[in-house]
């Protein structure tokens, strides 16, 4: 399976891997050159190897481009699958933006495959505007509601440098044993 880049694993801050995670992403070259259509076709094999993602962004397997993969349907409006997913439910954004957030923001607690063992409460919207480009580098403009659009949402952020840790408006959720580990990791950042 394609490694996930993480800030940490085992207690350790990936120096490394938090610079590439931290960095803000190139947009792709359209009409897609064939260094695109690799970097496109990377990120999609390395989505589909794996059942605990919901969403995945290029920065998160190193690439530093504005490209994102994520399942577009099968979710209830709290997250949990509805258990109607199947492996072509899946969708692609190229240089994707968002043009109109709708909606009261909605709490809840998101994991990230590139924070791992936490949770953290974000407030997003349920319903987006996207505009950018297709897997094929077609232009696109598209509208997501609910868990989909959450999960849109997160993933832009990946493409920002931005990550759930950012994110200190709301409750953040930590195994116990843990505790000691993240008290220093944010007492860092914040000092
Ligand atoms: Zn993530």
């Amino acid at each position: 399976m394609k490694k996930v880049l993480a800030l940490w694993s085992n207690d350790q801050i990936n120096e490394e891997e938090s610079r590439i995670l931290r960095a803000t992403c190139a947009d792709l070259p359209i009409p897609l050159d064939a260094e695109a259509k690799k970097s496109v076709r990377d990120l999609v094999e390395a989505f589909l190897e794996r059942d605990d993602a919901s969403g995945l962004a290029a920065p998160q397997i190193g690439i530093s481009k504005k490209i994102i993969i994520f399942r577009n349907r099968g979710f209830s409006k709290d997250g949990a699958s509805d258990g109607t997913w199947t492996r072509k439910d899946v969708e692609v954004l190229i240089n994707p933006r968002i043009t109109q957030n709708r909606g009261n923001q909605i709490v809840l607690a998101e994991g990230c495959l590139s924070c791992p063992d936490i949770k953290v409460e974000i407030a997003r919207y349920p319903e987006i505007k996207v505009r950018g480009f297709d897997v094929h580098g077609h232009k696109i403009g598209k509208r997501y509601l609910d868990f989909v659009a959450r999960i849109v949402q997160h993933e832009l952020d990946h493409l920002e440098g931005k990550l759930i840790v950012d994110y200190d408006e709301g409750s953040f959720f930590v195994p116990k044993k843990k505790r000691s580990f993240f008290e220093t990791l944010f007492h860092k950042q914040s000092g």
